[in-house]
């Protein structure tokens, strides 16, 4: 049977949608290869957030046009993913080696179409069309294979984006949102607990609009009020609904989400983690800018003081929560009073940590026409400060837990050291410690004795044996 190597450009529910592609593929006979050179099939799952990620996945792909194929003539590459979906046929025009180009809606068709091309039945396949319930596709998953169990697994809720920020390509490349409904989402979090999975972490573009459009395709009549179709239950957003179901699963530790938007984080949200133990405290909420006006031109639908009111709350419930954000520098018009306050915000909630992005004017969004684009040379100092800012605050936040005593998940070994073991704290951050495999899986408290960057570091004397 033929071999498949996928590489995955870009954020989380990449990594996922890759990983079902990669299990539906395993599923009908395919081995996974170690390299593309070794593969019969290369599929790169692209992102299209930023430019960057973009001319990453492209040169990738004529680079193995150039090496992988030219050793063997007979491999198909594949686009699939964000880019595919919003290049489409063009893809294949510039670069005619590419054999496939799979959109954002139709990554179950993979196995089929790959069957089709490998046996020589159609030359070039294109499909980046919409398909009705598509989002209840996403759901085999790979688990590390065999002997080893995987401890933290994602799972998709929802697909596609409303929220149209005048940035953002995700509504263009992702479709329009649509949300599995509760008991599919918590058949599959059974399976994986059942499997061995003690941790899992629901994705969505924006989870805090999970169900708010009903389940399936939107129906209601353009103009209807969106409020009036949200089964909202004893005050209980249909998100908060879902963390209620996924919570009761026997065997699970921990609930992670990611990403909520500061919209629709209301307070039943933020009592859920005073009231579901499982549900650890660690936020990742974007916030993009510290200036009200620049929300605005952003079309975010929250102001600072919003924004600020949220963390509050979430602190108050609980006080050790670790807190993350995403920071867009250099929007159209963003003024030096705009980024200090962009600074000033990131100083005065302290986040554990946030990723900072220079602004990339995407193609099809407002904000690539809006005027006053600013230049390269300002994003990437504006980037350098708030860089410095954001890590001087997580350093003093990963130091003050030296000395410390915490719960910690563990995960496998190091990335970096084979020799050694990770865990993750409940406020998601990643300890290192001497451990073994058998620690695999299990909740263990570790004294944390020292602090690198980003990373917190456990003494295996005191590890629970
Ligand atoms: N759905 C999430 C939200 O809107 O809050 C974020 C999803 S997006 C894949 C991840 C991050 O990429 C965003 O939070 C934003 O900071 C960044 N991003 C999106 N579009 C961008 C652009 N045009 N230029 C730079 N960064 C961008």
């Amino acid at each position: 049977m033929p071999s498949v190597f996928i590489k995955t450009y870009g954020c989380q529910m990449n990594e996922r949608d890759s990983e079902a592609v990669a299990a539906q593929l395993v599923t009908k006979g395919y081995s996974l290869a170690k390299s593309e050179s070794a593969a019969d099939v290369v599929l790169l799952n692209t992102c299209s957030v930023r430019d960057l990620a973009e001319q990453k996945a492209i040169n990738k792909m004529k680079n193995l046009v150039g090496t992988a194929k030219k050793d063997r003539p007979n491999q198909i590459l594949g686009y699939m993913g964000c880019m595919a979906q919003s290049r489409g046929k063009e893809l294949i025009e510039k670069l005619p080696d590419v054999d496939l180009v799979l959109g954002t809606q139709k990554f179950h068709r993979a196995a089929e179409y790959l069957d089709e091309l490998l046996a020589g039945k159609r030359e070039k396949i294109v499909d980046v069309e919409a398909e009705a319930k598509s989002e209840a596709t996403i759901r085999e998953h790979l688990l590390n294979g065999s002997a080893k169990t995987s401890v933290s697994a994602f799972v998709s809720i929802m697909q596609g984006c409303n929220q149209y920020c005048t940035f953002c390509i995700v509504p263009y490349t992702r479709g329009e949102e649509r949300s599995r409904s509760i008991p599919d989402i918590v058949a599959e979090c059974r399976q994986l607990v059942s499997q061995g999975v003690k941790e899992i972490t629901l994705l969505g573009q924006i989870v805090t609009s999970y169900g708010k459009r009903g389940f399936g395709r939107a129906e209601l009549p353009l103009g209807q009020d969106a409020q009036q179709r949200v089964p909202t239950t004893d005050g209980k957003s249909p998100f908060v609904q879902l963390l209620e179901a996924v919570h009761e699963i026997r065997g699970l530790e921990r609930i992670r989400f990611t990403a909520p938007h500061p919209k629709g984080y209301d307070d039943d949200l933020v009592e859920a983690y005073a009231r579901l133990p499982k549900l650890v405290e660690s936020a990742h909420l974007p916030v993009q800018s510290g200036s009200d006006r620049v929300l605005k031109l952003m079309h975010r639908g929250y102001t600072r003081d919003r924004f600020l009111g949220i963390i509050k709350k979430l602190r108050r419930a609980k006080p050790d929560i670790g807190i993350t954000t995403d920071i867009i520098v250099g929007f159209p018009g963003e003024t030096e009073d705009d980024f200090e306050q962009t600074l000033s915000l990131a100083r005065e909630v302290q986040f554990d940590n946030a990723y900072i992005f220079k602004y990339s004017q995407r193609r099809d969004t407002p904000a690539a026409g809006m005027p006053d684009q600013v230049p390269l040379k300002i994003r990437e100092e504006r980037n350098h400060r708030l860089l410095e800012t954001v890590n001087e605050i997580g350093k003093r936040k990963y130091d003050a837990f030296v000395g410390r005593r915490t719960q910690i998940l563990v995960e496998g070994p190091s990335k970096k050291n084979p020799a050694r073991m990770t865990g993750r704290t409940r406020c998601n951050k990643i300890v290192v410690f001497e451990g073994a495999e058998r620690h695999r899986g299990q909740l263990l408290d570790v004294k944390i004795t020292r602090a690198g960057s980003f990373t917190l570091y456990g003494d295996p004397a005191i590890v629970n044996l």
